[in-house]
């Protein structure tokens, strides 16, 4: 009867999006937006709802830090709001120049480059890196980014324990002996942990990969403005540098409060990322009033040292508060800081009742955290004050007490 070769000739051949979807909602892992009526504040309307925000990677403020929206406004008035073109042809600015060589120098690197985003970076760069005589080698809890540039190159791949050293120097001794000899490997792994907080063994991982010859590449997206001397992150924090860390990347997204990937490290990664990235080469350049906010922004983390102290500050207060109130927040050791809260409909309760309580944090839920540890990720806030963290507290208090989770 049917000739193309599928066997209910009467389905739409789009009728999987519906199915599929529904799914979602059935299993209610569908994400179902909530919508912000103005700036990303720590006080903000969320559905038209004053909340206090615990949930943004907007760590210091700065996306609406006066001279990062003073340098946007006056670039769109220099330059207008596109670049016109890729970098490789016409879209190559003075700005974006500029950027790079603040952000190389603010890193204590050779060179630097912007990405699109921090996802086009590592999508774009690690399958370049490596091909098919190489191996990958990631800590398993990597961000998807980077499971998603992994899976695009031919390269073997291995996994280590999350953030097991020992279980790393296994693989690697396994990688050594392989037959024939891998021609590189690479180890990647995320900075600071976004679903725990938790910081990888940078310095333990250098060591190991010194021993076996391995390049190592690091994703610090929530380690950038938050570790290190300054904020200058992860590489800074273990007072290592670009020639044991090989590939530094980061994003302008968040807690510089723009949008943006990038990579520092030697003039040589620089050179061959952007002759090599084809989410580089294919794709435009960010406009104007972005990378003007973005050399802003660094301007801001050189001069007014007080933002990064004070998320630190802000970050053991309600750490502590939350400690003393008897919640489990795993092995945080940044301003992320997850409340366990056991199963997913509790975590999704527990998050309602947040809200009507006046505070906005999400819940995360298996798939994304393993099963019986889904959790209400909070992040700390520079702009947050006492009074606000105690606020949080006692909304933290009164739902934990309703739902028995203390
Ligand atoms: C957010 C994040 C990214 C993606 O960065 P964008 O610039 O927002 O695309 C990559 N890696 C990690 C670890 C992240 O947390």
């Amino acid at each position: 009867m049917v000739s193309n070769g599928l066997s209910q000739s009467n389905r739409n051949p789009t009728d999987f999006l519906r199915e599929e979807y529904e799914a979602l909602v059935d299993q209610e892992l569908d994400w179902r937006l909530r919508t912000l009526q103005g700036p990303s504040t720590t006080r903000c309307i969320v559905d038209g709802k004053e909340v206090l925000m615990l949930c943004s990677n907007n760590y210091l403020g700065l996306s609406t830090h006066p001279k990062l929206k003073d340098a946007a406004i006056k670039s769109i008035k220099k330059y207008g709001v596109g670049s016109g073109s890729v970098r490789s042809i016409a879209g190559n600015m003075d700005l974006h120049i500029e950027l790079e060589e603040r952000l190389a120098k603010f890193k204590n690197a050779e060179a630097s480059l912007m990405y699109t985003s921090g996802f086009t970076a590592n999508s774009g760069l690690i399958p370049q890196l490596v091909g098919k005589e190489d191996i990958i080698i990631s800590d398993e809890l990597n961000h998807g980014s980077i499971i998603d540039g992994v899976r695009l190159s031919v390269a073997e791949r291995a996994i280590y324990k999350h953030r097991d050293v020992a279980d790393l120097e296994k693989v690697l001794n396994e990688a050594e002996n392989h037959d024939p000899p891998y021609r590189r490997i690479l180890i990647i792994t995320d900075g600071v942990f976004s679903m725990d907080g938790d910081i990888a063994p940078l310095d333990e991982i250098v060591e190991e990969a010194e021993k076996h010859g391995a390049m190592v590449y690091v994703d610090d997206a929530h380690g950038e403005a938050v570790l290190g001397d300054g904020g200058r992150g992860i590489v800074s924090h273990f007072h290592l540098d670009h020639t044991r860390v090989h590939v530094e990347m980061g994003t302008f997204s968040k807690a510089f409060g723009v949008i943006g990937g990038h990579i520092s490290g030697s003039r040589d990664l620089i050179n061959f990322a952007y002759n090599k990235s084809r989410t580089w080469l294919l794709t435009a350049s960010h406009p104007p009033p972005v990378v003007a906010a973005c050399i802003a922004a660094i301007d801001v983390l050189e001069k007014e040292p007080q933002h990064v102290k004070t998320l630190w500050d802000n970050t053991n207060y309600f750490k502590k508060g939350l400690l003393d109130l008897g919640f489990n927040i795993g092995n945080s050791e940044t301003p992320i800081m997850p409340v366990i809260i056991g199963e997913n409909a509790v975590a999704k309760e527990f998050s309602q009742k947040l809200y009507d309580e006046g505070v906005f944090a999400l819940p995360i839920i298996f798939p994304m955290v393993p099963k019986g540890y889904a959790r209400i990720r909070t992040i700390m806030n520079s702009a947050l004050t006492e009074q606000d963290l105690d606020d949080a507290l006692s909304a933290f208090e009164k739902v934990g007490k309703e739902l028995q989770v203390i």
